[in-house]
């Protein structure tokens, strides 16, 4: 009878999970892909969701970039392991392919450091398209999307590193053709593997209304989406409405010299209860084409202190710093109701 019972419970259960377990057959919700392996959002713990471990920028477009191996470790790796002592767990390195991406070093400077890296799939649109390959230009949406699934699903190249967002970007002024065609790209590569799509936009309400179009066209939740540099916004409206839709609103240029223009943003979201929507970071590279560190220290060292001085209670530093990042980045496809 029990064992009746329990066959019928277990059928049951299979009726009633079987369409989700369909949509999210290849993305456990709740993971995220870091260059070490599959993790628990939970894992993440204190994150950073917008640096650049290293980069290529200003440099010739190169798949693979050429860098100062040694030298990269000795800038790098002291570094990083004096982020994660100021109580770091996890960074999102927004640096992609032909821009400078390499996930072998991603992966030692991990394994060294005990940081959790991110990395990505996708292309850098902005900067004049100069780091967009050839071939993106005669492809369609469809076939550069493939490429990207393809990293999803078999990992970078051969290394079997996986990446745990995408990343895209656009020029200033009115969207390009290119820079529309990688954004839907983009979101077949979401429908597909369920990664977010961070894309560096800045203060180009155009760019950001066209996203948010084509998303609604696509039947993409806006939480699928990062409104990347919206720093940069002059008009803060903007980004409330997109929060609004669900948006996640990267303010991702903090700075020691910039906490209280930080603190007023900050609060502007949170008096609209929107704390919840904001992803803070600083935007630096501990190796910028072989070039000085551009820190990226500032929030565990002078804006989290003062957040603190402003009343910010522990609850509401853990929503910026931790839970953000677990509910923006988290692995599921998410399609607009
Ligand atoms: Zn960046």
């Amino acid at each position: 009878m029990i064992r009746h019972l329990k066959k019928i419970c277990f059928v049951g259960i299979l009726l009633l999970t079987w369409p989700s377990c369909q949509t999210d057959q290849k993305n456990d919700v709740g993971f995220i892909n870091t260059v070490n392996g599959r993790i628990s959002v939970e894992k993440l713990k204190f994150a950073l969701t917008h640096e650049h471990i290293m980069s290529n920028f200003g440099a010739e477009a190169n798949y693979l970039p050429q860098y100062q191996r040694d030298s990269l470790f000795d800038q790098v790796l002291p570094y990083l392991k004096s982020i994660k002592a100021l109580g770091v767990s996890t960074i999102f390195d927004c640096t992609t392919a032909y821009f400078g991406r390499d996930v072998n070093i991603l992966k030692a400077l991990a394994d060294a450091s005990g940081m959790q890296l991110i990395t990505n799939t996708g292309f850098y649109g902005a900067a004049n398209d100069r780091y967009v390959p050839e071939f993106a230009f005669k492809q369609n949406a469809a076939e550069i999307s493939k490429r990207w699934i393809a990293e999803f699903d078999n990992g970078i190249d051969q290394t079997g590193i996986k990446p745990g967002f995408i990343k895209l970007a656009f020029d200033n002024g009115a969207p390009s053709e290119i820079d529309i065609k990688l954004f839907v790209a983009g979101i077949l590569t979401h429908l597909s593997t369920g990664l977010t799509i961070a894309v560096h936009t800045g203060d180009n309400p155009l760019a950001a209304a066209k996203q948010l179009a084509l998303l609604e066209e696509h039947q993409v939740s806006p939480e699928a989406w990062i409104w990347v540099h919206a720093n940069k916004v002059k008009n803060e409206q903007l980004l409330i409405d997109a929060a609004k839709k669900g948006a996640w609103i990267s303010l991702d240029g903090v700075k020691e010299a910039n906490v209280a223009e930080y603190i007023r943003k900050i609060g502007y979201f949170k008096a609209q209860n929107l704390l919840h929507k904001v992803l803070l970071s600083h935007d630096g590279n501990s190796f910028p084409r072989g070039g000085k560190i551009r820190t990226y220290e500032a929030i565990s060292k002078n804006l989290i202190p003062a957040l603190k001085e402003q009343g910010y209670t522990d609850e509401e530093i853990d929503q910026l710093m931790v839970k953000n990042p677990q509910q923006a980045f988290a692995i599921k496809i998410r399609t607009s109701p």
